[in-house]
């Protein structure tokens, strides 16, 4: 499948037309951006990581039941998926405070919660993607009532799923944000990209910062970071991958 037009150029993928008008290509680039845009960078060799993790996650929810966006990773940078309208939410699930939770609640980083948390923001670019309540994107027409209990259902069981997948590679997946889009013939799947742009992913033992917190906060060692754990992911898969093979 070759790339069609630009259809658009977002602050970390470009996404262009494919001659199948139901297809898009994503197309990952090392561009970083934080605090709506006011700060920006290059972290080497992240669209490439960010490409392989996102689709990889995508595959192992996809088996577990999770419907997404994936349909074939095309090269390094490069993925064909389900062309959708997204619903214009950014979707947070949390295990633990951190970020703008513990700032804005005055709950120290790193604090686990009894059970996971979910928010929304309206993802709007000009407003600065302002947090929401499910009555407010109700009146701003932003999704119907099915459509946000859908979307929470699939969220949590995301969160499980990828919360054994992590620490099953020695990491804690602190929160993270994903977003939803709506086939043509109207159902609710996982689009965008699940990657260290988009988890705080700490390492369980040292809980090492594995995750782009490391440019925001300018905490050095940010493609060393993405480096590190895609390096899990890959082994244990790997391992997984050899141990399915033998009992096959
Ligand atoms: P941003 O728009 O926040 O700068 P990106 O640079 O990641 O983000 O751009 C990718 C854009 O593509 C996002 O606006 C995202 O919502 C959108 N998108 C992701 N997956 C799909 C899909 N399957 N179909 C249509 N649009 C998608
Ligand atoms: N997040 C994201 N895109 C955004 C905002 C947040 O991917 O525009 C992710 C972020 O990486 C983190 C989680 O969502 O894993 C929660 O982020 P938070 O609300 O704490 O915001 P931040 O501290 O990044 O401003």
């Amino acid at each position: 499948m070759e790339k069609g037009s630009l259809l658009y150029e977002g602050k970390a993928k470009r996404v262009y037309a494919t001659e199948d008008p139901a297809l898009l290509i994503v197309s990952y680039k090392d561009d970083a951006t934080a605090f709506n845009g006011l700060k920006r960078g290059t972290i080497e060799g992240k669209g490439v990581i960010n490409n392989r993790m996102s689709n990889a996650l995508m595959r192992y929810l996809a088996k577990e039941g999770i419907p997404t966006h994936y349909v074939k990773e095309l090269n390094d940078r490069d993925t064909l998926v389900k062309k959708v309208k997204i619903v214009p939410l950014e979707v947070i699930v949390r295990n633990m405070a951190a970020g703008s939770f513990a700032k804005n609640y005055g709950v120290e980083e790193g604090t686990a919660f009894d059970s996971p948390t979910i928010e929304f923001s309206y993802k709007n670019d000009a407003l600065g993607d302002p947090l929401l309540n499910e009555y407010h994107a109700l009146a701003l027409g932003l999704a119907a009532p099915e459509e946000i209990e859908e979307i929470k259902t699939l969220s949590f069981r995301t969160n499980e799923l990828l919360k054994a997948f992590w620490l099953a590679r020695g990491v804690t997946l602190v929160d993270f944000k994903l977003e939803f889009g709506r086939l043509p013939d109207g159902s609710i799947i996982l689009a965008d990209e699940i990657s260290p742009d988009t988890c705080r992913l700490w390492d369980s033992e040292t809980g090492k910062k594995l995750d782009k917190d490391r440019f925001r906060r300018d905490l050095g060692g940010v493609e060393e970071a993405y480096r590190e754990i895609m390096g899990r992911l890959e082994d244990r898969t790997e391992a997984d991958g050899a141990a399915a093979d033998e009992n096959r």
